[in-house]
């Protein structure tokens, strides 16, 4: 009777879909803009941002990500 255990683990936390898209700091992750081919400003945003991931720097990225947010406005 091992049903009734599996029920009692479903019921006690909140309800749970799989592939549910809950998790904020991936969608985060994949919601990081791209660099603007031609911008060096952009380039280089992206060069940084790449090696602070490979380190585990998210602040870095955090911050490499909101410039290169602003930049899109200067290209145009
Ligand atoms: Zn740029």
């Amino acid at each position: 009777m091992t049903g009734k255990r599996c029920r009692g683990l479903d019921v006690s936390g909140t309800k749970t879909y799989p592939g549910d898209p809950v998790e904020l700091p991936l969608r985060q992750d994949q919601l990081e803009p791209t660099p603007v081919e031609g911008c060096l400003g952009c380039t280089e945003l992206a060069n940084v941002r790449d090696r602070a991931r490979a380190g585990g720097d998210m602040t870095t990225v955090t911050d490499c990500n909101v410039y290169m947010r602003r930049h899109p406005e200067g290209h145009q």
